[in-house]
């Protein structure tokens, strides 16, 4: 079996890279944005791309790098001196991990970090302890760096957390790493101080690194929180094993402008610099200085459209709920729900009957016109992912279709 496209392999391209599936958030993102480009009435709760615009004065802080020649040139490989900092900064008031500017590295999104903490880690052979549901890419970025994935599954029934005693029963001697991600793309589940205590300090005592995808990190929707607790502040050993991984793209509905960073120990951000330098060299000076004035700047429009996504949160929580068949958890944070909706499944729809979500993903599609990303592109079938960074008068739309197609 061959991703979609690719199906010669007497081509000569390399079984490392024919082993890659497409992304199959952006695929569904893709499909149903095309759909729409054809006239359908789609409605998306695929992509976690927040529907606003970003804020007025990163844009004008971009509008002004432009006009800069200085940021016509290359600069550090590594990053822009003052956004490093600024990004330090940020990790010690959020993170509580005090680092230096040298402990930083500015990359072209999240994901581009994720691909590099994977690729200065891995050999190959080592195992990943991964929590399913994961977000897709992180199995594919260990798998291009050679190390192989171990899913450690946590159901609705445990809200999504993978508890200590599940991932030692997963480690053996090869155990290399773990992914550790709170709030969890993709079912929004928050761990608490105490439970993330716990895996840092099992981690520590194994000699296990951490990669810490911290992207949601301030969308928490927890009354008077304003950031999820980190790996390394409830466990501060850690920090010597430890890469966080974080940008501006959801808190500041900044997806388009690719702005990444991972944050460790010096040797580890040495070799993810070197590689960074070969790969892909300094992200757009534009999108570095953009990214400082989100940071620095005024922050109450990245604290209205979390006010926003947590009204969305509810409706679409209790709207979901509504249907016969499905059982939606409260998430506590970033901008998506998780529900579990097997009670849908082997049962006759318009005169199909899904018996995974695959399938059932496809069926709503075509039927309801709503696009959401099946339980499959993150562990196992059953569930389907839902964005609720939409508008509140499609996100109301779109329960609204689902709820009259499941009632008939
Ligand atoms: N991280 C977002 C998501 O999970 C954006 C799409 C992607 O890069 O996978 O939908």
């Amino acid at each position: 079996m061959y991703p979609e496209g690719v199906s010669d392999t007497s081509r000569g391209i390399s079984q490392r890279i024919l082993s890659i599936a497409e992304s199959a958030t952006l695929k569904v993102d893709a499909k149903a944005k095309a759909l729409k480009a054809q006239g359908r009435p789609i409605i998306s709760f695929a992509a976690g791309e927040p529907d606003f615009a970003t804020p007025p004065h990163v844009v004008e802080a971009a509008l002004a790098a432009v006009r800069d020649p200085a940021n016509h040139r290359y600069t550090p490989a590594a990053g822009l001196p003052i956004l490093r900092e600024a990004i330090a900064a940020k990790t010690a008031r959020d993170s509580g991990w005090a680092v230096s500017p040298s402990q930083v590295v500015v990359t072209n999104g999240g994901k581009q970090a994720v691909y590099q903490a994977c690729a200065t880690l891995l050999d190959p052979g080592d195992e990943v302890l991964l929590p399913a549901p994961y977000w897709t890419t992180y199995p594919e970025a260990i798998a291009l760096a050679g190390g192989i994935p171990v899913e450690v599954f946590a159901g609705a029934d445990q809200d999504y957390k993978v508890t200590v005693a599940q991932l030692e029963a997963a480690r053996t001697n090869k155990t290399k790493a773990l992914f550790f991600v709170s709030p969890s793309n993709p079912t929004g589940a928050v761990m608490s101080f105490e439970e993330t205590k716990a895996i840092g300090e099992w981690a520590t005592e194994h000699g296990i690194w951490v990669i810490a995808d911290e992207i949601y990190q301030n969308l928490v929707y927890e009354p008077g929180m304003d950031h999820a607790v980190s790996i390394v502040e409830a466990a501060p050993g850690v920090a010597d094993r430890c890469i966080a991984v974080n940008g501006v793209a959801k808190t500041y509905a900044m997806t388009g402008w690719r702005l990444g960073w991972m944050v460790g120990p010096q040797d580890a951000i040495n070799a993810a610099s070197n590689l960074q330098s070969h790969l892909s060299s300094n992200v757009s000076n534009i999108s570095q200085m953009a990214a400082l004035a989100a940071l620095t700047g005024d922050q109450s429009d990245a604290l209205a459209m979390r006010e926003a996504f947590n009204a969305r949160r509810h409706a679409i929580v209790s709207g979901l709920n509504a249907i016969d068949g499905i059982v939606c958890p409260e998430p506590m944070g970033a901008f998506y729900v998780y529900p579990d909706v097997r009670g849908l499944l082997g049962k006759q729809w318009a005169g199909t009957t899904p018996t995974t979500s695959l399938e059932l993903a496809d069926l709503i599609l075509e039927q309801c016109e709503v696009a959401a990303v099946p339980g499959e592109a993150f562990g196992p079938s059953g569930y389907l992912r839902f964005s609720y960074a939409l508008g509140d008068k499609d996100l109301a739309e779109g329960i609204a279709r689902l709820q009259a197609f499941f009632s008939g």
